[in-house]
């Protein structure tokens, strides 16, 4: 993700006024409408704790009008030719792209990330929809002769119907673009949930589809309160055949089994703990810089942040004295600073478990080389902060930190590496530093994870399948994979 953006000044007007310029109701059948029961939801900034606005909070009653409106419009989108569909997402890239400005400033001031990093998120963002403008007209079927000869095989592929889609608040446009692409490109409609804590940037999404000629009741956004209330009667509903869920684990086994009862496809991106190696052989310097771009993306608030740290012993000082200082030099401020480059993290409670980790992990024997305690004033800032020499039983080292935090280990046996970083529950992103190809390979195949960033510290990309194994989930976003989380294959037999 670039984040090399310039740097620009933003006055407490401008803020009103990219905050009042964002549709506060519901999304529904194309008309914005306020929620059923009259309720309203406050957005708040995390570096303030002041309130930005207050969006329409919806109730069960909503979730059935959008899925009523979803599925009036599915058989219409589905006909719809592919390149008009492309076409559609085409627009939307561009008309993000047109108000990249407005949409990252939503973005920090609702979650806090510094606006370089809500530029970045807002160019990988729209470059999902670009992406998908380009695959919607590549949905392949596949024609044959049966072994025997006497029949012939034609293979199809369509549209698996209305989808929902739940989104986290750490990145705010990228979750819901990623989703939304495909099932648009696909030929599904869509009912999009964004997070509690930020439904700005959705919001200001939708009107950028609506005014890309976006056809009524093909994506409806549902902002609320309540997200199980709102989750219950859709996933009830056999009219929906799709869920998918980009959140933390828990929550998604429990929407797993709710969708069992009707059998909705489900695609699951969760939570994460990635193992960061660097091996003798590595390159430190390189391995330092992908670090800090692995550790302190997005704050560390990130399921892709990597989360333990095992550098090979002959390194591991200069590894960890290096990061430190890297870490130590980074400005910590509201992201709307000019020169911010850790923001707050989402709420003060965040903070305060994050801060327990490290607490527990210190009081237990780990030392600190820099940060470590919380930071005075009322938004939720936490300083990056290296810890070594962590105890072996401190729950830092196996639970997803989801903070600018990062405990070093070390290690001296390649094996025992590989098997100390598959030793969690999780298996979404793994990173590995070597200059040695052979054991670049190996170990890229011993690592149970569904993605591997070898010597870079971003893996991120639209034109690759991002996902994850075991507790992290199942389904790929993006790349040519993308697309066939949408899509059902049919087969038709043809006797001669
Ligand atoms: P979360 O609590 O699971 O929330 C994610 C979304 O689920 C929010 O929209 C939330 O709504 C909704 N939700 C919560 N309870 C629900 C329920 N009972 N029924 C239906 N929806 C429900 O996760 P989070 O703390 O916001 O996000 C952080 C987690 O997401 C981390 O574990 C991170 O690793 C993971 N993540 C994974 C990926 C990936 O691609 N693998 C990407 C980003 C984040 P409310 O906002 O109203 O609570």
């Amino acid at each position: 993700m670039s984040t090399d953006a310039t740097p620009a000044a933003v006055t407490p007007e401008r803020e009103r006024d990219v905050v009042a310029a964002v549709p506060t109701g519901l999304l529904v059948a194309g008309a914005w409408r306020d929620a059923s029961g009259g309720g309203t939801l406050a957005v708040d900034d995390p570096a303030t704790g002041r309130t930005l606005t207050e969006v329409a909070d919806a109730t069960a009653d909503d979730a059935r009008a959008a899925l009523d409106a979803a599925v009036a419009a599915q058989a219409d989108w589905a006909a719809t030719a592919p390149r008009e569909r492309g076409e559609l997402l085409r627009r939307a890239f561009e008309l993000t792209t047109e108000r990249a400005e407005d949409l990252a400033l939503l973005m920090t001031l609702e979650m806090g990330k510094p606006l370089a990093e809500s530029r970045g998120e807002v160019a990988y963002g729209a470059e999902f929809l670009r992406w998908f403008s380009e695959e919607a007209v590549r949905a392949y079927g596949r024609w044959s002769t049966a072994p025997n000869g006497a029949s012939r095989l034609l293979t199809m592929k369509q549209p698996v119907g209305p989808c929902f889609a739940i989104t986290p608040w750490n990145f705010p446009l990228a979750m819901a673009t990623r989703k939304i692409g495909p099932a648009l490109a696909a030929g599904c409609t869509m009912i999009l949930k964004p997070a509690a804590q930020t439904p700005l940037t959705a919001l200001a999404f939708a009107q950028v589809l609506l005014d890309a000629g976006l056809p009524d009741g093909v994506v409806q956004v549902l902002t609320t309160r309540s997200a199980g209330d709102l989750t219950a009667p859709l996933l009830a509903d056999a009219r929906l055949r799709k869920l998918t869920f980009t959140g933390s684990t828990p929550v998604g086994k429990r929407l797993v089994a709710q969708a069992a009862d009707n059998l909705q496809r489900v695609s699951m991106e969760l939570g994460g703990n990635a193992p960061f190696l660097v091996f003798r052989d590595a390159d430190v310097e390189a391995a330092v810089e992908g670090a800090v771009l692995a550790k302190m993306r997005n704050i560390g608030e990130a399921c892709t942040a990597a989360n333990r740290f095992l550098v090979h012993a002959d390194v591991a000082e200069d590894f960890s004295r290096g990061l430190a200082e890297r870490l130590a030099a980074m400005p910590v401020g509201r992201g709307t600073e000019p020169d911010s480059k850790v923001g707050p993290l989402i709420t003060r409670e965040a903070r305060a478990d994050v801060h327990a980790l490290v607490a527990e992990a210190v009081e237990g024997g780990a030392r600190v080389l820099t940060g470590g305690e919380p930071l005075d004033g009322p938004g939720a800032f936490y300083p990056p902060t290296v810890l070594t020499e962590v105890p072996r039983q401190a729950r830092i080292r196996t639970e997803e930190i989801f903070g600018p935090v990062a405990p070093v280990g070390t290690f001296t046996d390649d094996d025992d590496a590989v098997a100390t970083a598959n030793a969690t529950e999780y298996g979404l992103v793994a990173y590995v530093y070597t200059r040695d190809v052979s054991r670049a390979v190996r170990v890229a195949e011993g690592l149970q994870f569904g993605m591997v960033g070898l010597n870079q510290g971003v893996v991120s990309n639209p034109a690759a399948p991002f996902g994850g194994v075991k507790a992290s989930g199942f389904g790929r976003e993006g790349g040519a994979e993308g697309i066939e989380e949408y899509l059902d294959t049919k087969y038709v037999g043809l006797a001669l």
